[in-house]
């Protein structure tokens, strides 16, 4: 885990976003506002939205109001957030989307994970030179070897021709505007920079692009990025063959495999196997999601390649064995760590992609499943850690002898990512995640084209064992921990939500979704609560002030709590999430963060 941001910087974030003061930009409609203030709550009933950045609300908001549907809006916000979070996510990366459409009352999802090219041999991740794995950082994480086909171009062109109602042209242009008039660059913006600066040095187009005369761009200074202007211009006017096909294609292919890094870098930078014959037959899935019950509450997330819907899914049903509501708050999350690490056993034991292995996903989502899981809680004292998996091919709900210990699932997953929830008038809903992997991905700008490629491949598990379902194979989804999700309510959309985290997304979820359903928080104070993460290892991270509040009983109860971070920063934030309440009378609540990763920008259509 990388986290970006120290608490500190995080907030100087909100303060700077703050405290700077919109500039204007000349545009052929006239002078313009800078959106930067970000408000962490908006209601309304005219649509919504609530990303991390106020530039991608407002692109959200500017189509929702001239009539565009959620999904519009939603891929306008996404390809601004490529312009303005470019450490996070953009055309370079994948992400899985997930559609409430309002006329069938079906909720869709659409997977536009990275793949692995078709050349990509199983020992990739082992260096030919020592016969050694490569180490994750630096080797695998700034790499040729771990760049995936990217899918997120795709999976824009295939929301908006199933569900939308603008052209991919129209729909990228608010983004294309704030890549050539510019955004101010807020702390979060020059911390991911600097966080990432001996990597962009290693690359010329990537240290031009963000480390221009040599630094990362001041706080309060507006960034540009032209070329990226440029490259959405080229999509708007060929389609997505203008990256998918011909000499964008080409050039990630040889950038891939032949990584061009500066003469002064030390970083090692392992080749990758990207062939324009990759992008060109790259398809996302458009696929069922997940859905499970929970106390009166369809709860739909990500299927396959992603791990977030069973897991989430399989937690909530041990979960709804027990009456949280009438716990203290401190035993319900007792209930919530215990439940999480039982689920993430069998999730290290079953998921990966499913066009490779048979993940029994309707046994993970099964009660009765769930019913046997249950038998491993003990209500008054955490199980010693990591605890065994099921067994997803044989049971009964029936309590059977205790299972002993389980295996630690190594948890490489880096923290970067974004995600987005709109809703619009008509009663539609989209939740989305999308990343490039580590903050920064690759490191590797695409030269001439201003943006990054993704590492996602790294979050292949790095060790070949052939028994393990997220091995390395070629043409696979690594599995992912994205759980963008959409809980309805009397058949009726009541909350989406989702967050960036790595594996910590799916506790963040499952965290959320128990505050605003069974502790009696408002949607705001279920995003703004403190929290915690137990992903079945022996300890569990947990913001401070998350151990300030509840450190004393469940350490009582057998938790061992450790601060949030790592060794790279001082970081002590989990996730970054955003939702949309849908109440009665259409109400729309628009909630971002209040101040993690520098706060987010809740946002609706005021008239
Ligand atoms: N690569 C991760 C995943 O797919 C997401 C990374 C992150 O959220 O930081 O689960």
């Amino acid at each position: 885990m990388r986290p970006s941001l120290t608490a500190a910087a995080t907030s100087a974030g909100v303060l700077a976003a703050l405290l700077v003061a919109a500039p204007t930009a000349t545009s052929s409609n006239g002078p313009e506002a800078r959106p930067t203030v970000k408000d962490p709550t908006a209601v309304g009933r005219k649509g919504a939205v609530s990303t991390v950045d106020p530039e991608a609300s407002a692109a959200a908001i500017k189509v929702l109001r001239r009539g565009g549907n959620a999904v519009d809006a939603a891929v306008a916000a996404a390809a601004t957030l490529g312009v303005t979070e470019p450490f996070s996510a953009g055309i370079g990366g994948g992400g899985y989307f997930v559609h409430y459409d309002a006329r069938s009352g079906k909720v869709r999802t659409i997977d536009g994970r990275e793949t692995a090219p078709r050349k990509m041999p199983n020992d990739a991740f082992i260096d030919p030179a020592t016969g050694k794995p490569y180490n994750f950082t630096p080797e695998l994480v700034t790499s040729g070897v771990s760049v995936g086909v990217p899918g997120t171009l795709a999976t824009w062109e295939r929301a908006l021709d199933k569900w939308g109602t603008l052209s991919l042209a129209e729909a990228l242009k608010p983004a294309t505007k704030v890549a050539k008039r510019g955004f101010v660059v807020d702390e979060t913006f020059r911390q991911q920079t600097l966080d990432n600066e001996e990597r962009f040095r290693a690359y010329r187009a990537s240290k031009k692009l963000f480390l221009p005369g040599g630094d990362a761009p001041k706080v309060g200074s507006i960034f540009r990025n032209r070329e990226l202007a440029a490259t959405y211009d080229a999509i708007a006017d060929l389609g997505t063959r203008a990256f998918y096909r011909g000499p964008l294609a080409r050039l990630m292919s040889d950038i891939v495999r032949d990584p061009r890094t500066t003469r002064n870098t030390d970083l090692p930078v392992p080749p990758g196997y990207l062939t324009p014959r990759d992008l060109r037959d790259y398809a996302v899935r458009v696929q069922r999601a997940t859905k499970s019950d929970y106390r009166g509450h369809e709860v739909y997330g990500m299927a396959p390649s992603s791990s977030g819907g069973t897991t989430v899914g399989e937690a909530l049903n041990i979960l709804e064995r027990y009456d949280l509501s009438a716990m203290t708050v401190d035993q319900a999350l007792h209930h919530y760590l215990e439940a999480s690490a039982l689920a993430f056993a069998d999730r290290g034991k079953y998921l990966g992609d499913r066009a490779f292995v048979d993940v029994p996903v309707r046994a993970l989502l099964d009660d009765r499943f769930a019913a046997e899981r249950a038998c491993s809680l003990n209500p008054t004292k955490a199980a010693t850690k990591p605890v065994a998996a099921g067994d997803a091919s044989s049971y009964d709900g029936v309590c059977g002898p205790a299972a002993g210990g389980g295996e630690v699932d190594e948890d490489t997953e880096n923290i970067s990512t974004t995600n987005l929830t709109v809703a619009d008038r008509w009663g539609n809903v989209v939740e989305y995640t999308l990343t490039i992997e580590q903050t920064g991905g690759s490191g590797m700008v695409v030269p001439g084209h201003g943006f990054l490629l993704n590492n996602e491949l790294t979050d292949f598990s790095t060790v070949y064992d052939p028994a393990d379902p997220n091995r390395i194979q070629p043409g696979k989804r690594p599995r992912s921990s994205m759980s963008p999700t959409i809980v309805l309510k009397d058949g009726k959309p009541f909350v989406a939500l989702g967050s960036p985290g790595g594996s910590t997304i799916i506790t963040t979820v499952l965290q959320m979704l128990v505050n605003r359903i069974d502790l009696g928080m408002t949607i705001q104070e279920a995003i703004a609560a403190p929290r915690a993460t137990q992903r079945n290892s022996v300890n569990v991270t947990a913001e401070p002030e998350f151990i300030a509040a509840h450190g004393a009983a469940l350490t009582a109860l057998g938790h061992t709590l450790v601060p949030a971070g790592d060794a790279f920063t001082s970081a002590a934030e989990i996730g970054a999430a955003t939702a949309i309440e849908l109440g009665p009378g259409k109400r729309l609540t628009a909630v971002a963060e209040p101040s993690r990763r520098g706060g987010g920008s809740a946002k609706v259509v005021k008239r």
